[in-house]
């Protein structure tokens, strides 16, 4: 399978801190809200081995993910502003490419593109009130490099996750409803100027609400408020809270404007039809408002494990959303013709978490974006796909709890 950069952020590799002394991650903030600076960066190698040195005033959440094709090591930096030059790496032999900026709001990230391949070791210090982290890379071939990316794909680190997603109690299922859009995407526009990421947000709690009536479910939004938020932290707000499912909430424009009613959509390599195709492409466009390292778009090969993964993923999503149009069909929601198709939505992509993005209605038509704004139709749709949630989660255990 060939995806994109963005998936291989995913498959990702959630790899802590490999420290000899004490992880990062485990360090209490300096106060409450555990803000850093980084104040000093220096790179360059040393006894023909490269190596990076930041120094930060507090001490930050931190994780290194590997990223496959090419191969690079990305560092996570949480609740961290970057106060010091940062200098071109000095070793070609070494390091041929080095980028760094805001992934999220709260995420700083440093990417080393690598000419050698190697993994990275970190050790950490305290000195006079600083954290000072040194991240070693140390030579290794592909195979090994290919392997610690495989191997810690699929496992989430809790350390590196918000606070905002602490585990679910035991028994709960987590369900993650992702507004799509938000802040400076707004995404489709109706005939009547209606925002896409207005209704989008009012469906995504409305859902909330009707799922919260169940014990067994806890609900986490991507977004609760007006914010842009990248596609692959969409997907990563799920893996990070083992969610059970993610639904992925639209109501776009396309060019034929008699085209209405609801579609569910899963992630497929190749697209069930030019409208699926064509909406993935306008969605997987939000990206354009993000930094560069989530904008750039290279072949990615999935790793075998991580193929497993999918495959299984891949049949939950399926069966899920055969569900949603079921439900639908039952409390009488209007349905595209062949309301169940797929395409390669970036948001889509977490190998282990079943996701859908539901198109309730277009934007484009002018019918729908009356219906859009109904607050009778949005309780009656949002009841329906919770109906479907709960169908789905019978005779499942939460992930959090273990398949
Ligand atoms: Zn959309």
């Amino acid at each position: 399978m060939r995806y994109s950069v963005f998936a291989a952020a995913m498959v990702a590799v959630f790899l802590m801190l490999a420290a000899p002394t004490r992880s990062l991650a485990e360090e209490p903030g300096p106060d409450a809200t555990g803000e850093a600076v980084m104040t000093g960066f220096q790179q360059g190698s040393k006894d023909g081995r490269f190596e990076a040195v930041l120094t930060f005033k507090g001490h930050p959440r931190s994780r290194i993910l590997l990223l496959r094709n090419p191969d690079r090591v990305a560092l996570d930096l949480f609740d961290t502003v970057s106060a010091a030059p940062v200098p071109a790496p000095a070793d070609p032999k070494a390091v041929v490419d080095m980028r760094q900026g805001l992934v999220s709001a709260d995420r700083f990230r440093i990417v080393w593109t690598l000419k050698a391949t190697a993994l990275p070791v970190a050790e950490t210090r305290d000195e006079d009130g600083r954290t000072i982290l040194t991240l070693r890379f140390e030579r290794t071939d592909g195979i090994g490099f290919a392997n610690a990316a495989a191997v810690q794909g699929v496992p989430i680190t809790s350390e590196a996750a918000p606070k905002t997603t602490a585990p679910a109690a035991p028994g709960v299922f987590t369900i993650v409803v992702d507004p799509g859009h938000g802040g400076v995407d707004n995404g489709a526009r109706g005939p009547a100027g209606t925002l896409e990421k207005e209704v989008n947000l009012a469906f995504a709690l409305a859902l909330r609400d009707a799922l919260a009536k169940d014990p067994k479910v806890r609900v986490l939004l991507t977004r609760e408020d007006d914010r842009f938020i990248p596609l692959t932290e969409r997907s990563e707000i799920a893996r990070r809270a083992k969610a059970d499912l993610f639904i992925s909430m639209h109501a776009d424009s396309i060019r034929y404007r008699d085209i209405r009613g609801a579609t569910v959509y899963t992630l497929s390599e190749k697209a069930s039809d030019t409208l699926s195709l064509e909406i993935a492409d306008s969605e997987n466009s939000a990206d354009r408002f993000a930094g560069p390292e989530w904008r750039q778009g290279k072949p990615e090969v999935f790793d075998i494990l991580v193929d497993l993964t999918r495959r299984e993923t891949d049949s939950f999503s399926e069966h899920f959303a055969a569900e949603l149009v079921d439900a639908f069909g039952d409390h009488q929601i209007r349905l595209i013709k062949n309301p169940k198709r797929s395409a390669g939505f970036r948001v889509l992509m977490a190998p282990d978490v079943p996701s859908v993005l539901v198109e309730i209605g277009y934007l484009s038509n002018d019918e729908d974006e009356k219906l859009l704004l109904k607050k009778d139709w949005r309780e009656d749709t949002t009841s329906a796909i919770s109906r479907a949630v709960l169908d789905f989660l019978k005779n499942r255990t939460p992930v959090a709890s273990g398949r």
